[in-house]
């Protein structure tokens, strides 16, 4: 369990940026499937695209917007 280090010093207030990052939600993943084989799509940790779990296909997000589409795939390892 890692402490997150506050480090020492008084620092200005910082903006959360925590909910920014979530805009695709659980429940959109959950009914978004990859139009290839129908599987599990996964956001990717940096949130730039999802990844299909079994053609390893990354579909971009773009503005938030998923873009499912197979011409915009690219297969990663
Ligand atoms: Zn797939």
């Amino acid at each position: 369990m890692a402490r997150r280090s506050v480090g020492a010093g008084l620092r200005p207030f910082q903006p959360c940026y925590t909910n920014v990052v979530m805009a695709i939600s659980k429940d959109l993943l959950e009914i978004l499937v990859c139009p290839v084989c129908k599987a599990t799509v996964e956001l990717k940790p940096d949130s730039n695209g999802l990844k299909c779990v079994q053609c390893k296909r990354v579909y971009p997000v773009r503005d938030d917007i998923p873009v499912m589409l197979v011409d915009e795939a690219r297969v990663e390892e």
